[in-house]
């Protein structure tokens, strides 16, 4: 059984939905089918998920969002004309995103959920009735039916581990299932959605709980390219990565798989494959647990902005017993999760978030460094980026790093940190925010020679 998750750009019209259903059914194992809410139809278009948070916001400011309703209503309506399915099943979508938008507003994460829900759940609904129309035995399945339990954290859903024993039987349902992505249900009974981009979540929990022999995602790229072909153009393909790193890789950036969505197919050993829509027959990306590849060669190289530094020093910090673990603490009582924390003998440097570490949490952490740690010089360093070359193969092989140093020297970017060593698959170095694109395309041309 194959379990494939289509996103956004694949459901954004009629004519993209036909092709989904092409893909579906040129091979029979594919039989569970997880659908995104219709994404951008181009560049200047709006994704569901953003007119239905746009609906939702109206709402709760002024108690009436009409126009922002019927927007959404008027995308499904279009779709499901266009693709001929009956208009009674048109009708039940703008009831239902009607209903959602009566229910309590009491609790805004709740409402908020509920709203962002109705885009995959109606996808689903519309994929079926499309699919019965070219005599498919096809069935929109609810995550509440079938058991797609989460935690309690509205915009933040973790899967529960029962979650993966409810939805085995999907293994055996008969014709071809299609599931919505993004959302589960609290064991209370509420709407909870994942992070943003998170249909791709569903579709690995379905993957690993039916134990399929590959998880598809269909997205619209032909497949992974080595670095962001917005910042060095015409990169290089790669046909295979081990989830360990793609794991790397999305963490500085590879947006192309969520990063959560790992897990777990990783846990359950299915391999996963980034495939186009718009070119089905191209071989994709493949996600592997084991890879061969040539020693020493690097498989990409990722880049993300947005990070910032806490340095402290104190003299003989080093001797200091706890020391670490209150400057820790700290965070966590200030709600900060930190990044990395490179050290020295009488210093440290802990690498934060910059959206979380706000200018109040920044005046409090440095209050409270000074005081409880007594330290000698406390500083904050914003504008970090962070670029990262990533291989399985690099893994002791003499002169990597030197050669990375000599790239940045010759492009003139110059190192704020290195971070080697703790990953075994990665080389991590934080640089100005304003070298980040300089720093990628040298490392680009040093090892993969353009
Ligand atoms: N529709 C949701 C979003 O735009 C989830 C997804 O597409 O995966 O974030």
């Amino acid at each position: 059984m194959i379990v494939c998750k289509f996103g956004g750009t694949s459901l954004a019209s009629a004519a993209q939905i036909r092709k989904v259903c092409d893909i579906v059914l040129s091979d029979p194992k594919r039989r569970l089918i997880v659908v995104s809410a219709p994404g951008k139809r181009d560049k200047s278009d709006t994704k569901v998920t953003d007119l239905l948070i746009a609906c939702a916001e109206a709402y709760l400011k002024t108690g009436s969002a009409a126009k922002e309703v019927e927007a959404v209503i008027t995308r499904y309506a279009d779709i499901a004309r266009e693709l001929g399915v009956s208009d009674d099943l048109a009708r039940a979508i703008a009831e239902d995103i009607r209903g959602r938008l009566a229910t309590s507003t009491t609790d805004r994460g709740h409402f908020l959920d509920t709203m962002k829900a109705a885009g995959e759940d109606n996808a689903a609904k519309l994929v079926a009735a499309y699919l019965q129309t070219r005599g498919v035995e096809a069935h929109y399945v609810s995550p509440k039916d079938a058991g797609l339990l989460v935690s309690h954290e509205f915009g933040n859903a973790q899967v529960l581990p029962e979650s993966y024993r409810n939805l085995a039987h999907l293994r055996d349902a008969p014709g071809v299932t299609v599931f919505p992505g993004f959302f589960g249900y609290s064991p209370a009974g509420a709407v909870v959605t994942f992070p943003r981009g998170g249909s791709d979540i569903t579709g690995s929990i379905l993957a690993a709980a039916v134990k399929a022999e590959v998880y598809e995602n269909f997205t619209d790229v032909d497949c992974v390219f080595v670095t962001n072909p917005q910042l060095v153009p015409n990169p290089r393909p790669i046909t295979e990565l081990s989830y360990r790193e793609m794991r790397e890789l999305s963490y500085a950036g590879f947006s192309i798989f969520h990063e959560e969505a790992l897990s777990p197919v990783f846990h359950a050993g299915v391999p996963v494959c980034i495939k186009n829509t718009n070119n089905p027959s191209a071989p994709g990306t493949r996600i592997v647990l084991d890879r061969v590849c040539p020693l020493g060669s690097v498989t990409g190289i990722a880049c993300g902005d947005g990070f910032c530094t806490v340095y402290l020093s104190k003299y003989l910090m080093n001797r200091e017993v706890g020391f670490g673990r209150r400057l820790l603490q700290i965070l966590e009582e200030e709600g900060l999760s930190y990044e990395h924390a490179p050290s020295g003998i009488d210093n440290i440097s802990v690498i934060l978030r910059e959206r979380e570490f706000t200018p109040a949490k920044e005046a409090a952490v440095v209050e409270r460094i000074r005081k409880e740690l007594q330290a000698d010089d406390v500083s904050v360093e914003r504008g970090l980026a962070l670029v990262m070359i990533v291989g399985e193969c690099m893994r002791n092989v003499v002169g990597l790093a030197a050669r990375a140093t000599k790239a940045f020297a010759t492009a003139g970017v110059s190192i704020e940190m290195i971070n080697q060593g703790s990953s075994e698959v990665s080389m991590m170095f934080g640089v100005k925010a304003a070298d980040m694109v300089n720093a990628v395309r040298a490392l680009y041309r040093e090892f993969f020679g353009a």
